[in-house]
């Protein structure tokens, strides 16, 4: 938002407020957990993504007044402005899936590449060995909203594609609980031809 603004408005001073000094590309978690890129291609300097001319306090938000149009930073600085863009993302409740901490992520065929570079690497280890060794793949889609549905989908066909490639394609299973496979319709059903010619269930 902030590259498109500074290259669209003339005269605006523009900052950006996030304690995250390394900008993380999260499409990339998808090539790290499938072994085509190692766990350091998706992190980089924030920094270098930021246009000039955008001012970057590294601090974290502790409260916005929308009366006073203020928003002040933990450290007690408290910055005016006349717009207000608020995108804090999602945070990830890994704990709400009974029986399941990132913790194991990596051992006894468990993967989650949601969780940063590390287990995403530590997924890849999970899925090599699947497709070393065949047996069923369970891939999984909460129920809630989700950062990028089409992730779970493309790690399954990445790992598919591995593992047919090296001659061990295992059972597929793709389990989610919404009524379609995904949210555009065209999309859902290109999805569910290439289940059908991979004898991949869906569930
Ligand atoms: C595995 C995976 C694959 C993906 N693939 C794709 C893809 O192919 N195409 C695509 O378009 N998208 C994809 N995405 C989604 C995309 O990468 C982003 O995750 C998504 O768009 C969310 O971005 P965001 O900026 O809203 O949130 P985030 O990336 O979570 O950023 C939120 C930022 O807010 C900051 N923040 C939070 N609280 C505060 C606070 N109090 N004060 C200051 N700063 C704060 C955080 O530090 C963080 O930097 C993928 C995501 C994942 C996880």
């Amino acid at each position: 938002m902030a590259n498109r603004l500074v290259q669209r408005l003339d005269g605006a001073q523009i900052t950006v407020i996030d304690p995250r000094r390394m900008h993380l590309y999260q499409p990339g978690l998808s090539l790290v957990a499938a072994g085509l890129k190692p766990a350091s291609y998706v992190e980089s300097d924030t920094a270098g993504w930021l246009p000039n001319g955008v001012t970057w306090p590294p601090e974290r938000v502790a409260a916005v007044d929308a009366e006073a149009k203020t928003v002040s930073t933990e450290n007690g600085e408290t910055l005016p402005y006349d717009w207000l863009v608020v995108a804090p993302g999602l945070v990830l409740d890994h704990d709400a899936i009974e029986g399941f901490s990132p913790d194991v992520v990596g051992e006894n065929g468990i993967g989650a590449l949601y969780a940063g570079p590390e287990y995403a690497a530590r997924t890849w280890a999970a899925a090599s060995r699947f497709t070393e060794e065949g047996g069923t793949g369970l891939f999984t889609r909460p129920e809630t909203e989700m950062k990028c549905a089409g992730a779970p989908l493309k790690h399954t066909f990445l790992i598919d594609d591995i593992a047919r490639r090296a001659g061990n394609a295992g059972r597929m299973v793709y389990a989610a609980p919404q009524e379609s496979l995904f949210g555009v319709p065209i999309v859902a059903e290109k999805v569910l031809m290439l289940f059908g010619d991979r004898a991949a269930s869906t569930r």
